[in-house]
């Protein structure tokens, strides 16, 4: 089956369900066992879908969810949880305890960094940045206690690519099991299960979800890899409820649509912000002057709409956030993966240690939502005025 096929037609059966097309939500806490022996049987087989417990522990709802995404990222059994963060976490618990070491590529998502610094940093854990363009050189890096070698391509805020096959053969060589956000693709544009990735965590809550109302988390392992992963997930309580999981269910089905135009219009806004002269860089790893193009070529199959430009060093912060406040079309805030654009101003400076983030200039991301991109350039193009000073 095609990916497009498996995207409309995994986790669901409508022929075990009177014909209806979507699976029902099912609400439960308790779960009622016909005997002991069968209160056995499923506390032994928990784990496998269609086996319930509890409640805590998930419904033919989150089976339906799980068994899609999976068929779809191409990994054995995904679990859902609570939020992006919390797969992030309960992936990266599985494998720690005290005195253990871990890799984290230096570009990684804020809150993951602050997971290792300041909760399992606590604990006894060591982590390690790295610069993201590593690649193999990985290998010197990993010591007798590494367990955990963590990629996030392209990297949040600054877009940077990692060669992750590169890194996971080196990672594999030593032991570490692999742990990946790819929450930029979606599980989409890039296959993380193919290119050497053990463990993908992400956040539905951006894509997947796409309308900006949920908060949904995703871990999906390989085959060997789930017997770890799935009870660390269940043992931090961090479920998902069931209507946000049919919600994002419902996110899924339109997901490729989705993010093809997202994609489209996230590169033809880069291609004219690359044009600006108030523009020092675009970040964006489609665009052929991106440092990390060709292993986007390589390894990924698009873009989604999400990507970063710099303004040159010459504008005074009133100019900047006046530029921003006025924005017609695009919100600011966090998180992006909706249907609207966005527009936030960020510096990555401060969530940098192994690689400085050396630009003067004013770091701003995008999300390019599913307006017309005409009228989204338009408003950019106020936007500037407003920079210039001609507003
Ligand atoms: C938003 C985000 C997360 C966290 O997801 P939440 O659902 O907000 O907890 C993790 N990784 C990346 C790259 C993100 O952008």
């Amino acid at each position: 089956m095609k990916e497009d096929t498996k995207i409309i037609h995994k986790g669901r059966d409508p022929k075990s369900n009177h014909g209806i097309i979507n699976p029902p939500v099912y609400h439960a806490s308790t779960i009622a066992w016909g005997s002991v022996e069968e209160m056995k049987y499923r506390r032994d087989h928990r784990w496998e879908p269609g086996v319930y417990t509890y409640g805590r522990h998930g419904t033919p709802t989150h089976d339906a969810l799980e068994e899609a995404f999976a068929a779809i990222s191409g990994g054995y059994r995904s679990v859902a949880v609570a939020s992006g963060l919390a797969a992030i976490n309960a992936a990266m618990l599985a494998y720690l305890k005290q005195g253990d070491h871990i890799l984290m590529v230096d570009c990684v998502y804020g809150p993951a960094r602050n997971f290792c610094d300041n909760i399992v940093g606590r604990f006894g854990v060591e982590t390690t940045y790295y610069d993201p363009k590593i690649g193999a050189g990985i290998k010197d890096l990993i010591r007798e206690n590494t367990k955990i070698v963590y990629v996030e391509a392209p990297g949040s805020l600054t877009f940077d690519m990692q060669d992750i096959p590169a890194i996971a053969e080196e990672a594999h060589k030593a032991g570490c099991v692999v742990i990946m956000d790819d929450t930029w693709s979606a599980g989409i544009y890039f296959k993380p299960f193919e290119n050497g990735v053990d463990v993908c965590a992400m956040a539905a809550t951006k894509y997947i979800v796409g309308h900006s109302d949920v908060m949904m988390g995703l871990i999906t392992t390989t085959e060997e890899q789930w017997a770890k992963v799935r009870p660390s997930a269940a043992a931090l309580g961090a479920n998902s409820g069931p209507d946000d999981v049919y919600l994002t269910l419902r996110g899924l089905r339109t997901l490729k649509v989705r993010l093809d135009r997202h994609m489209e219009t996230g590169i033809k806004l880069a291609k004219w912000l690359q044009a600006r002269p108030e523009v020092d860089r675009v970040l964006h790893p489609a665009l052929p002057e991106h440092p990390g193009h060709d292993i986007w070529k390589r390894d990924f199959t698009g873009a989604s709409g999400l990507f970063s430009f710099v303004l040159k060093d010459e504008f005074p912060e009133s100019r900047i956030n006046a530029m921003l406040d006025g924005m017609e079309l695009y919100a600011m805030g966090a998180s992006w993966g909706g249907f609207e654009s966005l527009i936030m101003p960020a510096n990555p400076a401060g969530n940098r240690t192994a690689v400085e983030w050396t630009d003067k200039g004013q770091l701003i991301r995008i999300h390019a939502g599913l307006e017309d991109p005409e009228d989204l350039i338009e408003d950019l193009q106020q936007g500037f005025n407003r920079l210039n000073g001609n507003d």
